[in-house]
């Protein structure tokens, strides 16, 4: 394994690859640290990755884990393979709205239909490597889906903790794969402060990201490399991606960092832009107002999984914005229903409320003239648009006709006009 340690992202204080989450000193959160691998010929690294396996392992040199290597037969291959979904070409995405090259990274199309698959994959590996026996995570919607297969199809036993109110395509399923659903009555602020209460607790229970939050977020970095090497070894100009606790953003950032120090990929450092919803806005809000720090909101949005009030990583979200010359921006709840038709309309891709929230900043940042003609822009879609189906109930037309031939050419005017 490169992995190292585990190192504060304040003090710099360096632990071992434990399940620790916090720094004991400065209570700053821990991120793993990785010696670089050999990169003095970096054309036999990039064959080692195309020669790997079709999901997140064939880049295993830049994840926590000891097994999981193209080959190997340990824990981290097992279970649900995640990863190595579709890169887009958007050609009527971009000119409805104006710009160049926009390209769409469909995660929804992972096991369990969003991106939460790639960090559960990691975060259950290391812990299966620490001894740990149970699965267990507090989840917004996607990470309890993702958590609940994973453990079936490891045989683990799991229980995710829920918002009560979370929308029941994504209660249906999750309990479908037999975990322990535990809905609690409260927002995800409160489910996750119960759950770092019980991590303490829970003697062999992994908290995906919670105790194993380190390792959960280093699998969001597989999507920019599979976006760097799906692009010929190029990074995009510009990411436009969503913000719950801002992991996921900050790992993107933190993965073409280190790609393109090594020289693996080509092309400047992108530009990072942020999208939340007006309803639950804490980095949105922090960044309209330039402070550094996120003041937590009750989140109040149809983007459920986007919904953490009091993000864990908002201020390194904040820096990656800052940093890169992008931006963190809001839209409404219709803007995103509106962001789920554009994408739905013009690419195929039917993405969840998140997506909606993702595609809806795109729009804005074109009609802002804030995106170059000549830049390369990808857009993240993180999840399943059937997930999250009251968001578009009754946006269209349904023509219910009696079966004659009449009946349909009374009705066709109608629909050729709709199109
Ligand atoms: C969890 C989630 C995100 C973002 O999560 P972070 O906590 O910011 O890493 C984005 N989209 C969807 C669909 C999600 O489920
Ligand atoms: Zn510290």
């Amino acid at each position: 394994m490169a992995a190292t340690a585990l190192k504060c992202r304040e003090c710099k204080r360096e632990y071992g690859l434990e399940a620790r989450y916090v720094c004991e000193l400065c209570f700053g959160p821990l991120e793993v640290a990785y010696a670089a691998p050999d990169a003095s010929d970096v054309a036999e690294l990039r064959r080692k990755i195309q020669g790997g396996p079709q999901n997140i392992w064939r880049y295993s040199e830049w994840l926590p884990l000891e097994g999981g290597r193209p080959g190997s037969t340990r824990a981290s291959t097992a279970g649900l393979p995640a990863g190595c979904t579709p890169l887009i070409k958007a050609d009527r995405l971009a000119e409805r709205l104006g710009l160049g090259e926009v390209w769409v990274k469909n995660d929804a199309a992972n096991p369990t239909h969003s991106f939460k698959d790639r960090v559960v994959s990691v975060a259950t590996a290391r812990a299966q490597e620490l001894g740990f026996t149970t699965l267990a995570c507090a989840s917004t919607g996607n990470l309890a889906n993702a958590v609940a297969a994973q453990a079936a199809a490891l045989g683990m036993p799991s229980y995710v903790f829920i918002p009560a109110n979370l929308e029941e395509q994504k209660i249906l399923a999750t309990g479908v794969y037999g975990t322990n659903v535990v809905a609690i009555n409260g927002n995800y602020d409160d489910v996750n402060r119960l759950c770092v209460e019980l991590s303490g607790e829970r003697e062999g229970w992994a908290f995906v990201n919670v105790n194993m939050r380190p390792y959960y977020a280093e699998g969001s970095k597989t999507i920019a490399y599979e976006i760097a090497e799906q692009l010929g070894w190029e990074t995009p100009d510009r990411v436009v991606g969503p913000i719950a606790s801002g992991s996921q953003f900050t790992k993107l950032d933190k993965a073409f960092a280190e790609w393109l120090e090594l020289g693996l990929i080509t092309g400047d450092h992108p530009t990072f832009n942020g999208a939340q919803a007006v309803g639950c806005n804490p980095v949105a809000h922090a960044w309209e107002q330039g402070r550094d720090v996120c003041q937590p909101v009750k989140p109040d949005t149809i983007a459920k999984s986007l919904a953490i009030g009091n993000p864990a990583d908002g201020p390194y979200a904040l820096d990656v914005a800052r940093r890169t010359g992008g931006s963190i921006e809001q839209v409404t709840d219709d803007e995103i229903r509106a962001g789920i038709r554009l994408l739905a309309e013009t690419t195929g891709v039917f993405t969840e409320t998140a997506g909606g929230v993702t595609t809806a900043v795109l729009a804005k940042l074109a009609e802002q003239g804030a995106i170059d003609h000549e830049e390369r822009v990808v857009l993240v879609i993180t999840g399943d648009g059937l997930k999250t189906l009251d968001a578009v109930r009754d946006s269209f037309t349904v023509h219910t006709i009696e079966p004659t031939f009449d009946a349909f050419e009374a009705e066709f005017s109608a629909m050729s006009e709709a199109i």
